[in-house]
C-alpha cells in the first residue's frame, strides 16, 4: 500500500494478492525493492494512479480497492462524474449529461442493486402534444401513432441486426457478417432504405442527433449494437430513455466512490504521462509530478490527443482520438417551459438548431421541465431568446422560461459528448483499443465492448477491465 492510503484491516496484502494473481518476476521484484529500499527521501511511488473521476475511473478504483490496492485519482474538474453532471433547474434535480439506465444494462443494474438504488420513471414524460417535421414545417401528430410509425423506420434501419449481432454483448461474434455492415455510415444505410421525403426527414433528423450533427460521420454499428442490446425491438429501444436512478447518477457514482476510497485529488488536470518502462510519471498542469507503478488513463478518448504521452500512443488509439470517438457539437439542455404550451414532444429535421425535445416533469406551478438536444455549433446556447427561437423552429408555440445547458463538444475535459464509432471502426478498433500500452491501461465507456459510448454501463465495464490490467502490472 502507499503511505498515503494505509491498508484497511482485513484487506488482502499486496504480496498475497500478487501470489493470488500469479504475478512474479520483474514487476513484483521492482515493487519489493521500491518498498524496502533505503532512499527514505525518495518521492512516493504509488501503486496505481487513475486519471479521471468519471464512472470508468471510479469503478476502476473500486475494483482495485476490492483487491487491497489503493489508488490516487487525479481529476481535472472540481467535481466527480465527467460526462454525468447532476445539477438543478427550477429547484429540481436535472441531469446535464448521462441520465437514463435501462434494465437491459446488466452492469449498471448490478450497481443499482448493490447499493439498493431503485430505477424510477417519469409519468409526465408522456406528451400531450407532439410535433414531427414535414415538408411544410413541423406538424402535430398523434404521439402513439407517430411513435409506432417511427418504430417501423427504426426496424428498417436495423434490419439484419439479429444476424450480424446475434450476441450483441460480443459485437465481433459474427465477424464475417459484421464486416459487411461495418463500412456503412448511418447516412449510407438510410440511403439504402428508399424512404419517402418525410420518413427520411424523421429518421435522419434523429440519427443526426445521435451522431452529433452529421449521420455520415458515424457508423451504423454503434446504434445497431445498442438496438441489439435492447433486444432488437422498438420497445427495447424506447426503454433506454425511460428510467433513471432515484437520486440521480451522481448519487450512484458517489456510492461507488465511497467504496473505492481513493486518494481523490480534484482540480488536478494532467498534461504529461511518461512511461519509463519501470514506472509512470504523471505531470499536472501545476507542474507537480506523481509516480506510480501503473497508470489507468480514464479520460474520454477525445482527450487522449490533448495529453503528452512521452512513449507515444498505439496507432489504434491515435486514430480514434484524432477522429474523435466522442460525437461533436452536442449540447444537452433542460428547459422550463410554460405549462400553457403543454407537455411537448418534438423531433427536428436535419439542420434544425434543436433536434429533440422530450417532456419529463410537470412542476407544481404547472410549468414543464423538458430535456432537449442541439448539435448546432452556431446556436448561442447561453441566450434565452436564441434558444427560444430555436425551440420554436421544431415546436411552434412553446414558451421558454428558463434553461440549463452543457455544451459537451466545447468542454475542454470531454471535447465531445457520448462515444460513437465512425464507419469501419468496429473491426479496426476492437479489441486492440482495449489493450494496455506498456504500464498504461485505458478505461472509458468510449471503448467498451457492450454498451459502448453512450452508456455508463460501458464505462463500468471498461473500468473493471482496466483495473484488472493494472493489477497484472503490480
Ligand atoms: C449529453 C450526454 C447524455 C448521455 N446520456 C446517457 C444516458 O442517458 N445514460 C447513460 O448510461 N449514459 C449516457 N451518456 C454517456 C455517459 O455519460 C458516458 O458514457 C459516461 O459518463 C462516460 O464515463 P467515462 O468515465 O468513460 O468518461 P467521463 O465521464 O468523461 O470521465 C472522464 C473524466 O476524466 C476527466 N479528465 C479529462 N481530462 C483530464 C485531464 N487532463 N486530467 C485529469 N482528468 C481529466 C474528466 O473531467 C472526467 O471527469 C451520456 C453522455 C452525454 C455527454
Amino acid at each position: 500500500m502507499t503511505d498515503q492510503n494505509p491498508p484497511r484491516q482485513g484487506m488482502i496484502g499486496r504480496r498475497t494478492l500478487l501470489k493470488a494473481l500469479g504475478v512474479t518476476g520483474v514487476a513484483a521484484a521492482t515493487g519489493a525493492a521500491a518498498r524496502t529500499g533505503t532512499a527514505a527521501a525518495a518521492p512516493t511511488l504509488h501503486d496505481v494512479i487513475i486519471i479521471g473521476a468519471g464512472f470508468a475511473g471510479i469503478t476502476a478504483a473500486r475494483t482495485l480497492r476490492e483487491q487491497g490496492i489503493s489508488s490516487v485519482v487525479l481529476e481535472a474538474r472540481g467535481r466527480i462524474g465527467g460526462r454525468i453532471w447532476t445539477s438543478t433547474l427550477a429547484g429540481q434535480q436535472v441531469e446535464l449529461g448521462g441520465q437514463w439506465i435501462a434494465e437491459s444494462q446488466a452492469l449498471a443494474m448490478a450497481e443499482l442493486n448493490r447499493y439498493g438504488i431503485p430505477l424510477v420513471g417519469d409519468p409526465d414524460a408522456f406528451p400531450t402534444i407532439s410535433y414531427y417535421p414535414t415538408t411544410g414545417g413541423p406538424q402535430t401528430f398523434d404521439f402513439l401513432s407517430a411513435n409506432e410509425h417511427f418504430g417501423t423506420l427504426l426496424n428498417k434501419l436495423f434490419e439484419g441486426s439479429t444476424s450480424y449481432f446475434p450476441r450483441p454483448e460480443d459485437p465481433l461474434y459474427a465477424r464475417d457478417l459484421v464486416a459487411r455492415v461495418d463500412q456503412l455510415s448511418l447516412r449510407s444505410r438510410i440511403d439504402q432504405l428508399g424512404l419517402s421525403t418525410q420518413d427520411r426527414m424523421w429518421l435522419e433528423g434523429y440519427t443526426n442527433a445521435y451522431a452529433g450533427g452529421d449521420s455520415s460521420t458515424r457508423g451504423l454499428t454503434s446504434m445497431a449494437q445498442w438496438w441489439a442490446l435492447g433486444g432488437h425491438t422498438h420497445a427495447g429501444w424506447d426503454a433506454q430513455t425511460a428510467t433513471r436512478p432515484q437520486g440521480g447518477m451522481t448519487a450512484l457514482l458517489t456510492r461507488i466512490l465511497r467504496d473505492a476510497a481513493p486518494d481523490l485529488r480534484l482540480n488536478s488536470p494532467v498534461t504529461t504521462i511518461s512511461d519509463t518502462g519501470t514506472q509512470v510519471n504523471v505531470t499536472l498542469r501545476s507542474g507537480s509530478t506523481l509516480s506510480a507503478r501503473t497508470v489507468i488513463v480514464a479520460v474520454p478518448a477525445n482527450i487522449w490527443r490533448t495529453l503528452r504521452f512521452t512513449a507515444g500512443l498505439p496507432a489504434v488509439h491515435s486514430a480514434a482520438t484524432n477522429y474523435g470517438l466522442g460525437v461533436p457539437n452536442v449540447t444537452k439542455f433542460w428547459f422550463r417551459t410554460s405549462g400553457s404550451s403543454g407537455r411537448v414532444f418534438a423531433s427536428g429535421k436535419p439542420g434544425d438548431p434543436i433536434s429533440l425535445l422530450l417532456p419529463q416533469r410537470v412542476l407544481s406551478t404547472g410549468d414543464v421541465l423538458s430535456v432537449g438536444f442541439s448539435e448546432n455549433a452556431s446556436l448561442d446556447v447561453t441566450s434565452r431568446s436564441a434558444v427560444q427561437s430555436a425551440l420554436q423552429r421544431i415546436a411552434p408555440g412553446v414558451t421558454l422560461l428558463e434553461h440549463a445547458y452543457a455544451p459537451w463538444g466545447r468542454d475542454p475535459y470531454s471535447l465531445g459528448a457520448w462515444g460513437m464509432r465512425g464507419p469501419n471502426q468496429l473491426l479496426a478498433q476492437l479489441p486492440a483499443i482495449q489493450q494496455p500500452h506498456g504500464r498504461l491501461a485505458f478505461a472509458t465507456g468510449d471503448i467498451a465492448t457492450g454498451w459502448h459510448g453512450a452508456y455508463i454501463d460501458g464505462a463500468i465495464e471498461s473500468g473493471i477491465r482496466a483495473a484488472r490490467q493494472a493489477l497484472a502490472q503490480l
